[in-house]
This record gives structure tokens, sequence and C-alpha cells, in this order.
């Protein structure tokens, strides 16, 4: 029977580090740190990933800022609102929460946050450094996750490591971060053939496909790491990952849960990112 792996423990600590160090900066430097939130609409979910990102920012001590903004914001309004807070000196880091809605193109903003603001990691400098293993920030859910991992103790180098999911904030970074600690890293998407043969492979598991319960136990190899990025929310209101947690953790060695598991960590990066990024523009090491 696996062990669970407590994300909320994990980001916990995370924070703590994060409070400690910002409190030392403030006392010994004067350094107050701030992340701005932007959210345009009124996705429900969005504004519930908000309201945390305010909550934990209170918690580590930083000041953020909330620009909540109308459904029928333009595109050039909301590229503004993204050039004032690039020069806004308070504005240490600055998150605008995706999804947008349709008439504005998420690229383009993206591309409009300063790559030394940008502490979502999206912008395509800060993608590129992560390529390279020269990057400032890094993604926050790919971070969480290589924390998760080594909370376990478990050595990546030279692991089998099966990343599911290809997208540009998950899959893709996540296989980079397990490469650059040495693992052998396979990427599997929609068109993978043989699913099930290559996730038996897997030593470390890294599930992030968006379908409730589609990884089962009988696809995971005895003793293997399981994390599961996966947030589905089921017709009965409740929250699920991507991996079926009843057949898999009677495989696993360790496995996170859905909530509980990577969820926590993404804030908590978050965090970390904005102090760095406080950290950078203030000329500190
Ligand atoms: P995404 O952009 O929709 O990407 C999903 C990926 O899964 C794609 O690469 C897709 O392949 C692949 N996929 C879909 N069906 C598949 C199948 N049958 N077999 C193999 N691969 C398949 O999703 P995302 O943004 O990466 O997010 C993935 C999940 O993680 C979602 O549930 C999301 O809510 C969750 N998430 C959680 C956090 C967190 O903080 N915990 C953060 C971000 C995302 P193709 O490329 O071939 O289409």
């Amino acid at each position: 029977m696996a062990q669970i792996i407590d994300g909320k423990a994990v980001s916990a600590a995370v924070k703590n580090e994060v409070a400690e160090e910002a409190a030392r900066l403030r006392d010994e430097k004067g350094l107050k740190v701030g992340l701005a939130v932007v959210i345009v609409g009124n996705n429900p979910a969005s504004r519930v990933y908000v309201n945390n990102k305010k909550k934990a920012c209170e918690a580590v001590g930083f000041q953020s800022f909330e620009y909540a903004l109308d459904e029928s914001t333009t595109q050039e309004q909301l590229l503004d609102l993204v050039n004032v807070l690039n020069r806004d000196d308070r504005v240490n880091g600055i998150l605008v929460q995706l999804p947008l809605p349709k008439h504005i193109d998420e690229k383009a903003v993206i591309n409009a946050i300063s790559p030394d603001k940008d502490v979502d990691a999206f912008h395509p400098i800060n993608v590129g450094k992560i390529m390279i293993g020269e990057y400032s920030f890094l993604p926050c859910t790919p971070a969480g996750v290589m924390r998760l991992i080594e909370s376990t103790g478990t050595d990546i180098t030279g692991k089998q490591c099966v990343v599911i999911g290809r997208s540009n904030i998950v899959g893709k970074p996540q296989a980079m971060l397990l490469l650059q600690k040495n693992g052998t890293v396979t990427i599997c998407h929609s068109k993978t053939k043989n699913l099930k043969e290559v996730c038996l492979g897997a030593d470390i598991l890294v599930v992030a496909i968006g379908r409730a319960n589609f990884v089962t136990g009988d696809m995971i190899k005895e003793g293997a790491v399981v994390i599961d990025v996966g947030m589905n929310r089921l017709d009965n209101g409740k929250l699920c990952g991507d991996v079926e947690f009843e057949s898999a953790e009677k495989k696993a060695s360790f496995i996170t849960p859905v909530p509980g598991g990577v969820g926590p960590m993404t804030i908590a990066m978050l965090m970390k990112n904005t102090l760095t990024a406080a950290k950078q523009q203030a000329g500190i090491e």
C-alpha cells in the first residue's frame, strides 16, 4: 500500500521558508514584496484561485494587489494595465489568471508581462531559460511536483520517468525538470501508442491529462512514485484526479491524493517565485 504524499504539509513547509526569508529581508534590507493578480470576468474557478493566491500572500507577508476586471475588458485595456504593472515598483510579480475571455489573445498578454515579473514562468524568455537550465523562475506546478518527489526521498537519477500530458504549462516543463535531475524521460500524449505498456515501465509517473480516473492500478509498476496533477470536477461536485486512487495506491510506493496533493504546491511555488523576483529586482542574491 502506497504512502500518501501530503501536499498540504509540503506546501506549508515551502510557505514557511518563504515567509521566514521575506521577514528577514524586510528587517535587514527593508525589502517589501508585492504580487499583482489580474482576473478578467467571472469564472468561478478562477475566482477561487485568485482568492487563494491573495490569502497565500497575506500568510507569507507579501502585499497583494488585485485587479478584478469586467468580462467586457478589451485586450488593449488589459495590455495597458500589464504595462502599468511592469513599471510599478511595488509590484515584483504579475500574474494574469487564465483562462482569459475568448476575445483576448492569451499569448499577447503573456508576452507583454516583463520576464522579470513573470512569476508564472510562461513568457517565452523564461520558457527558453528552462530549456537551457538557466532559469530564475520555475513554472509553479511542475516545480511543485519536483518538490513532492523530493519529499519522498526518491533519487530521480537514472529513473524511468513518464509524463502523461504535453501542455506548455505542465507536461513539457515537467519533462524538462525531470531531465535536469537526470531522469530518463518519456512524454506521452493523446496520440501515444501502447500507453499502458509505457506507464508500466515508469518508476516515476506524472499524470497531467485532465480526465477523471484515467490511469488505473493495472497501468502502474509495483513501487512506482505516482504524482497526479489532474483536477477534475465530477457531476456530484467532488474534485478528483486523473489517477484512480483506490487501485493505484495498491501498486505505488508513494502517491499524491486529489485534493491535497499537487494543488496546494502550485500556490506555494508562486510565493517562492515572487520572493525570487523581488530579490532579483532589488539586486539581492
Ligand atoms: P491540457 O492543456 O488540456 O493538456 C492535456 C494533455 O493531456 C495534452 O497533452 C493531451 O494530449 C493529453 N491527453 C489528453 N487525453 C489523453 C489520452 N487519452 N491519453 C494520453 N494523453 C492525453 O491540460 P493541462 O493544462 O496540462 O492540465 C492537465 C490537468 O492538470 C488538468 O486536470 C488541470 O486541471 C490540471 N492542473 C492542475 C494544476 C494544479 O495546480 N494542481 C495546475 C495546472 C493544471 P494532446 O497534446 O495530444 O492533446
